[in-house]
C-alpha cells in the first residue's frame, strides 16, 4: 500500500496539472458515474492530502475523495506542458517505487480499461484512477467529518503531535501496531513504521502508554523528516547519510536505502544481531531484537 508521503506527491501532481483548470469529469468504468457527472465541467481548485486520503476542491464547493488502499494507482499524461510521474500508485516492484518510466507526450488519453474508476481530463493533460477502495464526492462539512476521525499527518503543516501522544496514552497496544493505526498518526504504513522504531532504538512491542514523552516525540519527529524526504524522492530512503558514506540520498535506494525493511536474517548494522521478522496485526514487522529495546 502506498504511504503518506505517495498521497501528498499525488496531490502535488494533480494541482500541478489541474488546478485552475475546467475539467472532463467520467467514470469510464460506471462504478462512479453518478459522482463524476457532479464534477464534470467544473473547475478544479486544488489538492490535498490528509494521510492515505488525498482530497481535490472543485469550483462547485463538491470535494473528490479519493483512497487507494493496496490496489489504487493513477496514472498521468499529456502534452508538452505535462511533466511529472507518469505513475503514482500501487507499487509495481518491490520497495513502493514509483514509476519514472517514459512520458506519454499525448494531449488525449488512452482508450479507458475496463476499470478506470475516474478519468480527468484538461486542456494539457489526463489522469487515470483504477482500483482504488474509495472514490466519492463529499461535502465540506463531510471532509471535516472524514478528517475528523484522522490522526494527525505529519506531513500537514497544521498538525498536532499531541494528539498522537494522547492516543498513545490512552493504549496498551504495542507501538509498532499504533503507528499504523490511521486513527492514531496518519499516513505512516508499514515501511516508515519498521524503519523509525529502529532509528529511535525502540522495541516495537512496547506498550504505547508506556513510552515516554521524548520516545513519542522523538518517533513523531523522526517520521516527519523521513516523510518528507519521501515526497522529495519519490521513494523511500531512511538511512542516515553517515550510514552510506559516499551514497547521496538519490543513489540510496534500494540497496542502501533502509535499515531493517526486508532484511530479516541479515546482521543488524548497530549491533550484528539478526534482523527479526514477525507477523503483527496482519502485517509483517522487520525489527532488531538486539538494540531495539
Ligand atoms: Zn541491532
Amino acid at each position: 500500500m502506498p504511504e503518506g508521503h505517495s498521497i501528498h506527491r499525488l496531490a502535488r501532481q494533480l494541482t500541478d496539472v489541474f488546478a485552475g483548470q475546467r475539467l472532463e469529469v467520467s467514470s469510464p468504468q460506471g462504478r462512479f458515474a453518478a459522482g463524476a457527472a457532479l464534477l464534470d465541467g467544473q473547475v478544479f481548485e486544488e489538492a490535498f492530502a490528509h494521510g492515505k486520503h488525498l482530497f481535490a476542491a472543485f469550483s462547485s464547493d463538491l470535494y473528490l475523495n479519493v483512497h487507494l488502499g493496496i490496489y489504487g494507482a493513477f496514472t498521468f499524461g499529456g502534452d508538452e506542458h505535462f511533466s511529472g510521474a507518469s505513475f503514482i500508485g500501487a507499487p509495481r516492484k518491490i520497495g513502493e517505487r514509483e514509476d519514472h518510466g517514459l512520458l506519454a507526450f499525448s494531449a488525449q488519453p488512452p482508450e479507458p480499461r475496463l476499470t478506470t474508476r475516474l478519468r480527468l481530463v484538461s486542456e494539457h493533460g489526463w489522469a487515470d484512477l483504477v482500483g482504488p477502495t474509495i472514490c466519492r464526492t463529499l461535502t465540506e462539512p463531510e471532509v471535516a467529518q472524514v478528517r475528523s476521525k484522522l490522526g494527525p499527518d505529519p506531513l500537514n503543516r497544521d498538525a498536532d503531535p499531541a494528539a498522537f501522544y494522547r492516543a498513545a496514552a490512552r493504549t496498551s497496544r504495542p507501538i509498532g501496531v499504533l503507528l499504523m493505526d490511521q486513527a492514531a498518526i496518519s499516513g505512516v504504513g508499514n515501511i516508515f513504521r519498521a524503519e523509525s522504531l529502529y532509528r529511535c532504538q525502540l522495541d516495537p512491542f512496547k506498550p504505547a502508554k508506556d513510552c515516554s514523552s521524548q520516545q513519542l516525540e522523538a518517533l513523531w519527529e523522526d517520521n516527519k523528516q523521513l516523510l518528507e524526504l519521501g515526497v522529495k524522492l519519490g521513494r523511500i530512503v531512511t538511512t542516515d547519510p553517515a550510514d552510506r558514506p559516499g551514497i547521496p540520498d538519490e543513489q540510496a535506494w534500494p540497496e542502501h536505502a533502509n535499515y531493517v525493511y526486508q532484511k530479516q536474517g541479515l546482521p543488524c548494522g548497530r549491533c550484528g544481531a539478526s534482523i527479526a521478522l514477525e507477523e503483527v496485526a496482519g502485517r509483517k514487522l522487520y525489527w532488531c531484537p538486539g538494540c531495539q529495546l
